[in-house]
């Protein structure tokens, strides 16, 4: 059976018994601290297992995307972890429970219409106090009791060992599927979690039964389709084995499943695969979190490579096949296959450039450390192998095992830190951690936003929350931490979707309550302020004033950033989509993908553009459709964004149309004026665009026209001649300052000073002295004035300059016309110093390396001329 057909006919099963088919979550949750990556089906109903939302429906079965960093190890080592996978889920809320889990696994993986698989080849395990489950398997569905095996905590609860060390809260026994080969041979294919237990506390008598049950399963499809497909390893079924026979014809080799290689190229295949699925959605590799993962395996995958001797890109060439073997699931591929391709081929060409330097560092780091007896790769050597030549740790912790050697992670992590470099993924939060705001969850879906049509709205008080606990009315006027206010409806705007929490007030009868900031906490509005007045009691009603000035502004700066990300794709391509934005008073902030900067006549097309689009004053409309309504409408979606079945979506005119749960003006005309104020790289092929719109837009250009007003009246010329006068006078600066340079300076020796020194022979002044720190121009320009100042003249200057030194010697015309010559003269005090001399009669220079000996070539330089003119 084809994976294809293996992953729609589970699902299919699945709705047979009731289940509400559902997309798949995001593979990376953005939103979700937990998680780096989505690692399990159940995951995107954390809260419906909680019953911290209302439910729209109590079964449901999914096909989820996950990563998990966990095997990366395992990958290509065994024959049945993935990084990335899907897994196949069903799901119940507090409606069926363990006895129809276990029917409905079993009839699909044995029913002659499902999987027909041999029920002798199937067995499963349970937890040993979970007796409920032994007895469906054995009793109903007859498996004999050696095919049950009763396991312990560690293996067969969720999550692992929480009876007796925790955490406390939802958990359950679970029941694992596993598929024989041969009767020695296995693998778990399927696990059914029955989350029936709250933990309270220490054991004993702390598993507290749940009011409502849940299920929560997965199997793994790729495992499943291995066994269907009666191949020995998940990467030899039918979506797998071309991609990792690709690999192997790229890098000139014939894939040798049992071999060295073998394993390599299993390992590419399935990162390539797990890169091509987070890049898809967004998540390019760089320093941190999930960024950091991919980027990691990309390496771990050039790498590979490298060893079976590619030195140029290739897994880039690998996208393609991804994406046709992948396209019956997921279509969406086909839109971003070549942007996918740039980003891997990009890291990879960055990786390549640093790889051989740093594979032959790292072969002479083991050499050391085995010639020292050392056994433990340092921190220090890590992390500057990871900062210098791009080594993520996790490689050169692999490379140093294949020679016995062990890697200090804590003093990788230490060293990282105290560079605040550190890659790691920061401190987890717990999956199910809890909230004040879970009682208010279970009463009510959230609160109503009003701010779509309004700034100002009578509303009630549902919730306080001071110091993170739920409190009846809020009294202490100038409380140091915000405290929070939840609304049932409200007209501020809760910070999401780039745009910015508003401020504003809430007014009641005697108090006040200054909102300092709106955030967002699942479907609820959270007012974060101050008490300025009175008391605030829960059930009190408010009018909640939206500061409407700013609100407007933030309204101009969503609406530009709409028009913007629409111009820079007519200007710079379909590539240039959305990375991220903020979106603030009359100031925006966009990121869009890009490989290099935008040039700055580029800039002034894409502003102009955005301009035009503003002038047209076309009419902003807005409509919730579903979700499949707003695609079939052409709508702008982001992939790895997360949208509701009902979504909401901006239209411009006939200029854009974008999902956005942001507030928007009427009209595309009501921006006024935009201007780009910057543009910047904020990552390998990411560039960001701020800019300004409206009143702050105009500031700006006031700002400019000012300061030039002021340049123009400083250089008294029309502002339009500007850049000719200041061209022409720094010309100016440049000769000056080339002039200057040959006159010295006040402070110097003067050339009266050398003249006052000098000495007679014969009726012929000489002067030889040092001149500390001159440089030739300047010696010659002193020689000349005392040529200019006197009669017969004979001077030489030395000075030293950076361990060098500099002689030149100069005679007057009636010295020279007498047959002396400069030349001469300078010629045995240049030997002292270590060099030659050089020029004309009557200007001759030399120059030496010993500095020490300056003083001896002066008095060199007067021994000589006394015997030359003597
Ligand atoms: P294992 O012990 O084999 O790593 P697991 O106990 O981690 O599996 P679960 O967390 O129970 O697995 O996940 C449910 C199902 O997802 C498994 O039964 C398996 O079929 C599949 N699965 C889990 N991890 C991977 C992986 N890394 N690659 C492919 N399939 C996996
Ligand atoms: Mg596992």
């Amino acid at each position: 059976m084809k994976t294809d057909e293996l992953r729609e006919k589970y699902l299919t099963f699945f709705e047979s018994k009731g289940c509400v088919r559902r997309p798949s979550d995001v593979l990376v949750p953005r939103w979700d601290p937990t998680v780096l990556f989505t690692p399990a089906g159940m995951n995107q109903f954390k809260d419906h297992f909680l019953g911290k939302c209302k439910l729209d429906f109590t079964r449901a079965t999914t096909c989820q995307k996950c990563l998990r960093t966990g095997d990366i190890e395992n990958v290509g080592r065994t024959p049945f972890h993935h990084t990335f996978f899907e897994m196949l889920g069903n799901f119940s809320f507090g409606d069926y429970f363990k006895r129809e889990a276990i029917l409905w696994a079993w009839e699909f993986l044995t029913d002659k219409n499902w999987l027909n698989l041999d029920p002798d080849r199937l067995s499963v395990t349970v937890y040993e106090d979970d007796t409920d489950a032994y007895g469906i398997w054995h009793d109903e569905i007859k498996l004999p009791s050696s095919r049950v095996r009763r396991m312990g905590e560690n293996d067969n609860f969720w999550p692992a060992n929480a009876p007796s060390r925790g955490p406390d809260g939802v958990c359950g026994p679970c029941s694992e599927i596993f598929y024989h080969d041969t009767p020695k041979e296995e693998v778990e294919i399927w696990n059914l979690v029955f989350t029936q237990f709250n933990r309270v506390g220490d054991p004993p008598e702390n598993l507290r039964s749940l009011p409502s049950k849940n299920i929560d399963t997965g199997m793994g499809l790729e495992r499943t389709a291995s066994v269907l497909q009666g191949v020995d390893s998940n990467f030899h079924i039918d979506i797998l084995r071309p991609l990792v026979e690709t690999a192997a014809e790229i890098c000139g080799l014939k894939y040798d499943p049992a071999s060295e290689n073998g394993r390599r190229m299993r390992r590419v295949a399935d990162h390539v695969r797990a890169c091509v699925f987070a890049i898809h959605e967004n998540v390019y590799p760089g320093p941190n979190k999930e960024k950091y993962v991919i980027k990691r395996l990309l390496r771990r995958a050039v790498l590979d490579g490298h060893q079976v001797g590619v030195r140029e890109p290739f897994l880039y060439q690998m996208v393609p096949v991804v994406a046709d073997l992948m396209r019956g699931p997921y279509p969406e591929f086909q839109q971003t296959e070549e942007r996918v391709a740039q980003v891997i081929r990009r890291e990879e060409s960055n990786f390549l450039s640093t790889i051989d330097a740093g594979l032959e560092r790292i072969e002479r780091i083991v050499r050391e450390m085995q010639a020292d007896g050392r056994v433990m790769v340092s921190g220090v050597e890590a992390a500057d192998m990871y900062t210098t030549h791009g080594f993520p740790p996790e490689l050169f912790e692999s490379l140093a095992a294949e020679n016995n050697l062990t890697f200090d992670w804590e003093g990788f992590h230490r060293e990282m830190q105290q560079h605040g470099l550190d890659s790691g993924g920061g401190q987890r939060l717990e999956l199910f951690h809890s909230s004040p705001l879970d009682a208010l969850k279970k009463a009510m879906h959230g609160t109503t936003f009003l701010g779509y049509e309004t700034t100002e709205a009578e509303c009630k008080v549902v919730g306080l929350i001071a110091q993170d606990q739920l409190c009846e009315e809020i009294d202490e006027v100038g409380h140091q931490q915000p405290v929070i206010v939840v609304l049932a409806k409200t007209p501020f705007y809760a910070e999401s979707g780039g745009q910015v929490g508003d401020v504003g007030q809430l007014i009641g009868s005697g108090f006040l309550f200054d909102v300092i900031d709106t955030r967002k906490e699942g479907e609820f509005h959270l007012h974060l302020g101050h008490l300025k007045e009175g008391t605030l009691a829960l059930g009190a009603m408010v009018v909640a004033r939206v500061d409407a000035r700013r609100r407007q502004g933030i309204r101009r700066a969503h609406s530009a950033t709409h028009l913007l990300h629409k111009a820079l794709q007519e200007n710079l391509g379909e590539h240039a989509q959305q990375q991220g934005s903020k979106v603030d008073r009359d100031w925006l902030r966009f990121d869009f993908t890009n490989p290099q900067a935008v040039e700055r006549d580029q800039l002034t097309k894409i502003e102009d553009n955005v301009n035009s689009y503003v002038t047209l004053a076309e009419p902003i409309r807005w409509s919730t459709l579903p979700l499949a309504a707003a695609r079939d409408a052409g709508a702008m979606m982001l992939f790895g964004e997360k949208y509701p079945d009902e979504v909401r979506m901006v239209e411009m005119g006939d200029i854009s149309k974008e999902l956005c749960g942001g507030t928007h003006l009427n009209n595309t005309g009501e921006v006024g004026l935009f201007r780009i104020v910057g543009e910047e790289s904020v990552s390998a092929g990411t560039r960001r665009i701020t800019a300004l719109t409206g009143p702050a837009a105009l500031a700006d250009m006031h700002q400019h026209e000012t300061v030039l007003g002021q340049v123009a009246t400083l250089l008294k010329a029309p502002t339009d001649s500007l850049p000719h006068r200041v061209e022409t006078l720094l010309k100016d600066v440049r000769e000056l300052k080339k002039q200057l340079a040959a006159v010295p300076t006040k402070g110097e020796t003067t050339s009266e000073e050398l003249l006052s020194a000098a000495f007679d022979v014969g009726g012929t002044k000489v002067v030889v002295a040092e001149i500390p720190k001159a440089q030739p121009p300047a010696m010659r320009q002193y020689i000349d004035h005392l040529r200019q100042k006197s009669g017969p003249v004979a001077v030489m200057l030395g000075s030293a300059v950076n361990g060098k030194v500099l002689l030149v010697a100069g005679l007057s015309r009636e010295l020279t016309k007498g047959g002396l010559s400069a030349v001469d003269w300078i010629g045995p005090a240049a030997e002292l110093v270590g060099g030659r001399g050089g020029g004309r009669p009557d200007m001759a220079q030399a120059g030496g390396k010993d500095s020490s000996k300056l003083a001896a070539a002066l008095e060199q330089g007067k021994a000589t001329i006394r015997g030359l003119l003597g």
